[in-house]
């Protein structure tokens, strides 16, 4: 039987499977609308992140609800937000293979269960992880990408942009187009009509895109 995400934080919360369990205060799971049509995706929780158990509520965090909100007019609850990585890295390295691997199977499970239609990437690792691409952010970010009947916008991360000048600097202008990219993708699946029902009594009425199951998501990685 499928598990509800809730059901599924509740297992993460006491996973093991990596050396970055005995480090951690908590685990970092996630937050926002089970049901979200756009999910945010970064690397790892950082100091404050591991403190209070939610992704993105430090400074680089405060940078990307701000964008929610002017750019999209979305509330941050009412998107999801999750990291690759689920528990902190030791004074926030890079995340390692074997941490990269044992992680992976929460986060395929968080977009089988969301099934954004949206995944915005934040940063060179989320981006270079969910695309599987050796390009760097600069080069990937400003397009929409076609993924397994959904949508990738990869940008820079919030953090990069407020150590690169904030909004005084050129990337600040390509973060808020990428938002733009955003909107604009979101509004486009929103005016695609609902498929018709079919007239006839006797029709079978099968939905115009099919899911792909789990276990192909898990192929994806
Ligand atoms: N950076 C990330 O990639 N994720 C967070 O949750 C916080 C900072």
């Amino acid at each position: 039987m499928t598990r509800t995400l809730a059901e599924v934080a509740v297992e993460a919360a006491g996973c093991t499977k990596c050396g970055l369990a005995n480090g951690r205060t908590q685990v970092v799971f996630g937050v926002g609308n089970a049901d979200a049509d756009v999910m945010f995706i970064g690397e790892a929780p950082g100091f404050h992140e591991d403190k209070q158990g939610e992704p993105f509520v430090g400074a680089a965090g405060q940078l990307l609800t701000r964008m929610l909100d002017e750019v999209l007019s979305i509330a941050r609850q009412d998107v999801y937000i999750a990291n690759v990585i689920k528990c902190r890295p030791p004074g926030n390295r890079d995340p390692q293979e074997d941490e990269i691997e044992s992680c992976t199977p929460w986060l395929v499970e968080q977009v089988s269960l969301i099934q954004p239609r949206v995944i915005v990437t934040l940063g060179n690792f989320a981006t270079k992880f969910v695309l599987q691409t050796a390009q760097g952010i600069t080069r990937m970010r400003g397009r929409a990408y076609p993924w397994h009947g959904r949508t990738v916008v990869p940008t820079f991360h919030p953090a990069a942009i407020l150590r690169g000048g904030g909004e005084s600097s050129r990337q600040f202008l390509e973060f808020r187009d990428d938002f733009e990219l955003v909107r604009e993708t979101l509004a486009t699946l929103h005016r695609e009509p609902a498929p018709e029902p079919v007239a006839a009594p006797d029709a079978v009425i099968v939905p115009d895109v099919a899911e792909p199951a789990l276990e192909e998501q898990l192929e994806l990685f």
